[in-house]
C-alpha cells in the first residue's frame, strides 16, 4: 500500500501503530540447536571410523552410548563420533520430529526444517571419509524370534557391495558379541541395491553412504531391554567387535560396559537468559513475572552435552515467536530437569 493509505488507516487506530496489538505479548528468542561433532586421535591412527547417534530420537540406547564414547581416551586409532544428529527429535523423544531423518539422505527439500541438519551431516562425512560409518539405532522387538522386527541386530546392505564384504564384518561382530549378551543379536540384510523390498533403505544413511564409496552398517540394540543401560551396554558391546576390526583401542571402554551409569553426565544444566537485556542464570524450577511487551532471550544452556530448553506448546523448529505467557523445560535430552514459567 502507498504511505497515504497507510496514513489514514493508522489514523483510525489513533496514535498506536497498525500492529501494537504484538507489543503487548512477550518476545522469545531461542539459541539454534547446536550440531555437535568430537574428532577423538591417536598418534598413529590405521583407520578412521565414524559413530553417528541420534538419528531417530525416540533411541537414547544409541545416543547415549555415542554420547559415553566422546570423554573416552583413544590409545589407539581415530574417531569421528556425532552423537546427536537430531537433536530436535531427542529433545521432543520422538523418532523424528520433522518426520523421518533416515528416509532424507538421497534428497532433502530445502523448506524442510531438518534440511541444515542433514546437509551438516552428509558434508561431515563426505569431508572426513571414514574407512567405515556405524550408525547408531534401538530398534523394535528382537530380531532373533521375529524375523521382521529390527531390534537386536546388525543390518546391511547388501552381502557385498562394490569391494566391501559387509556380511563377513557384520558376522563377525554379531556372533563375537553374543558370546557377551544375554539377548543375543541377529544380522538382517535389506538387499537395498538388488531387490525392492526394502526400498526405501535407498533413502537411508547407510544406503547414502554406499552409494558415495564409504562402507556403512546399522547396529540396533532393542526399545524392548528393559532399562538404558542394557540399551547403552549392548551398543558399545557391538562396538567393541567393530573396534577389533579397525584397530581402535579405547582405554575406559571394558569399564564402560561393565558400568554405563558412571559414565553418564546426569549433572543439572544451567540456563541463562536475558530479559528486557538483563541476564539471569537459573538452574531449578523458577516463576518469573515479567513487564508487557518484555523482550526474553534465551542465551545459552550449559551442562551435560544433551542439556537445552523448549519451549512448551510451540512449534520447536521456531526460534523467534510472541506469546502471552510460556512455559519452558530444561531437559538433557529426554529427561526434564527443571521449568521456567515466564508470565506478564
Ligand atoms: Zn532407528
Amino acid at each position: 500500500m502507498d504511505r497515504r493509505k497507510f496514513l489514514k488507516i493508522s489514523s483510525i487506530f489513533g496514535a498506536t501503530p497498525l500492529f501494537a496489538r504484538s507489543d503487548e505479548r512477550l518476545f522469545f528468542k531461542f539459541p539454534s540447536k547446536p550440531f555437535e561433532y568430537y574428532h577423538l586421535k591417536s598418534p598413529k591412527p590405521k583407520f578412521k571410523v565414524m559413530l553417528i547417534g541420534g538419528i531417530h530420537g525416540n533411541e537414547m540406547g544409541a545416543y547415549k552410548a555415542a554420547d559415553m564414547l566422546v570423554n573416552a581416551t583413544l590409545k589407539k586409532g581415530e574417531l569421528l563420533i556425532i552423537p546427536r544428529s537430531n537433536f530436535t527429535s531427542i529433545l521432543a523423544d520422538v523418532r523424528g520430529y520433522n518426520g523421518d531423518m533416515n528416509r532424507k539422505f538421497a534428497y532433502i527439500s530445502k523448506r524442510d526444517p531438518d534440511y541444515h541438519y542433514v546437509e551438516l551431516l552428509k558434508s561431515a562425512i563426505l569431508e572426513y571419509r571414514p574407512d567405515v560409518l556405524i550408525s547408531m539405532h534401538d530398534g523394535y522387538g528382537f530380531n532373533i524370534e521375529n524375523k521382521r522386527a529390527w531390534g537386536q541386530s546388525v543390518v546391511i546392505d547388501e552381502f557385498r557391495y562394490k569391494n566391501f564384504n559387509l556380511f563377513n564384518e557384520a558376522n563377525f561382530v554379531k556372533n563375537h558379541a553374543n558370546i557377551y549378551l544375554k539377548r543375543k543379536l541377529g544380522l538382517i540384510n535389506t538387499r537395498t541395491f538388488t531387490s525392492h523390498i526394502h526400498d526405501e533403505q535407498k533413502k537411508a544413511l547407510t544406503g547414502w553412504c554406499l552409494k558415495h564409496g564409504i562402507k556403512a552398517f546399522c547396529i540396533e540394540a532393542s526399545k524392548q531391554l528393559p532399562s538404558l543401560k542394557e540399551k547403552v551396554r549392548t551398543h558399545l558391546i557391538m562396538l567393541r567387535e567393530f573396534f577389533k576390526l579397525y584397530d581402535i583401542q579405547i582405554e575406559e571402554l571394558n569399564e564402560m560396559i561393565k558400568n554405563p551409569s558412571k559414565f553418564m553426565d546426569n549433572s543439572m544444566p544451567l540456563i541463562t537468559l536475558k530479559i528486557n537485556n538483563k541476564v539471569y542464570k537459573y538452574h531449578a524450577n523458577k516463576k518469573i513475572k515479567v513487564p508487557k511487551g518484555s523482550e526474553i532471550e534465551i542465551v545459552s544452556i550449559s551442562g551435560p552435552r544433551g542439556a537445552f530448553a523448549i519451549p512448551l506448546g510451540v512449534n520447536l523448529n521456531w526460534k523467534t515467536f510472541h506469546a502471552r505467557y510460556l512455559n519452558i523445560n530444561i531437559k538433557n535430552d529426554f529427561v526434564k530437569k527443571f521449568s521456567i514459567k515466564i508470565r506478564s
